[in-house]
């Protein structure tokens, strides 16, 4: 199989898988055990910290390990302290679903929640937060690169404004971690999401980064761990498997970046000869392995079944997880006609891809069936 979908989620590290194996057999102790077992254990999960935040430049003190990306933005949107007045949430308008819907929540539940529009390539609009009343404005999360298109947010422009307006300021850097060199602090925000199994790390773990500045509510009670933020035995072998995948990626970002961008110049020659194939943030600064194009008068979803038919696992923009077919929220924000984005197909590039499997990519297009709409 050719695998290019690794926004989706990446395959598992070998190194990373070698590091977990102890901890999913011999050393099964619970961090929280005053006895050797234990505290072995609480070491691999104190060394992990330091990893993470290293990728990042943070104190280790500064990571809250938690199931995911989508639990650690939740913390984080949910849990911060509401100062009376201050009652407005702003996302921006391709933000991925564990933000729009907790924001949406908040929006149901006390909070007033506004969407941050963006251009055609993607980018948020600075003036529309400036315009909002600075004394009414509770928090902004806007997302560091999107998983769609790649498209790099201006991130520390936008958190220096907010901060200056004594807000809070979340960044969901899922995508962009392990990518693109992350910085928390010269981004300047107040609370970050990460995730492990974009970074060919394991599924089901995750981390929120905390600014001391902020006081959370915890999402979970329960047993103190985490800070008291997140109770809940520690799932060691997981944050062992993130920890190790953090190091690698911190020491391999640069090789790791030639790979795919290299690989990514490849597919979007081949792609810019195709008549009717337009690459969407084409002009914008973009992660180096994504690329989302249409194909005129293909349908996504078809192509996407093509392509695995074939062998070949790439996906569609369109809102498949729901069967709806309707075109991706993100295109259509950025005004990307429906019909265009019907057909947009995103390809997410990985270590494991070689120059011979774009090649066999773009052979594949050459067979789609014909156009199903116009
Ligand atoms: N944020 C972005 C931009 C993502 O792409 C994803 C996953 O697709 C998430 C958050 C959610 O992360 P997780 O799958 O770890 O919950």
């Amino acid at each position: 199989m050719i695998y290019l979908d690794h926004n989706a989620t990446t395959p598992l590290d070998a190194r990373v898988g070698d590091a977990m194996q102890p901890y999913m057999e011999r050393f099964y102790g619970n961090p929280s055990g005053l006895y050797r077992l234990g505290r072995l254990c609480r070491s691999a999960v104190d060394t992990a910290r330091e990893q993470v935040a290293a990728l990042v430049g943070v104190e280790p003190s500064a990571v809250i390990f938690t199931s995911g990306g989508t639990e650690a933005t939740n913390m984080a949107l949910k849990g911060l302290p509401v100062t009376a007045g201050r009652r407005l949430v702003l996302t921006g308008a391709t933000e991925h679903p564990s933000v729009s819907e907790t924001a949406a929540f908040l929006g149901g539940h006390g909070l007033v929640h506004r969407v941050i529009p963006v251009n055609e390539q993607g980018l948020p609009d600075p003036v529309f937060v400036e315009r909002q009343p600075g004394t009414e404005l509770h928090c902004v999360s806007l997302m560091l690169a999107n998983n769609e298109t790649g498209v790099i947010h201006p991130v520390a422009e936008l958190a220096d404004s907010v901060r200056q307006r004594s807000a809070w300021f979340h960044c969901d850097a899922v995508q962009a971690a392990g990518k693109i060199p992350v910085d928390f602090k010269a981004l300047g925000v107040h609370l970050m999401t990460l995730s492990s199994h974009k970074i060919y790390g394991p599924k089901g773990v995750g981390a929120l980064i905390v600014d001391r500045a902020v006081t959370l509510q915890p999402l979970l009670h329960g047993g103190g761990q985490e800070q008291g933020l997140r109770g809940g035995t520690e799932a060691v072998a997981a944050i062992v498997g993130f920890g190790k995948a953090a190091e690698l990626a911190r020491y391999e970002l640069e090789a790791r970046t030639r790979h795919v961008l290299a690989l990514r110049q490849q597919l979007e020659t081949g792609l810019r000869q195709k008549t009717g194939c337009r690459i969407f943030a084409a002009s914008t600064p973009r992660l180096p392995n994504t690329v989302q194009f249409a194909l005129e008068g293909h349908d996504g979803e078809t192509v996407v079944m093509a392509l695995d038919r074939k062998g070949i696992a790439v996906s569609s923009g369109s809102a498949c997880a729901s069967g709806a077919g309707e075109p991706s929220p993100v295109l259509t924000a950025m005004g990307i006609p429906a019909g265009v984005a019907r057909g947009a197909v995103r390809i997410s590039l990985g270590q494991g891809n070689t120059p011979d499997e774009i090649c066999r990519l773009l052979d594949a297009f050459e067979t789609l069936p014909t156009p199903t709409f116009v």
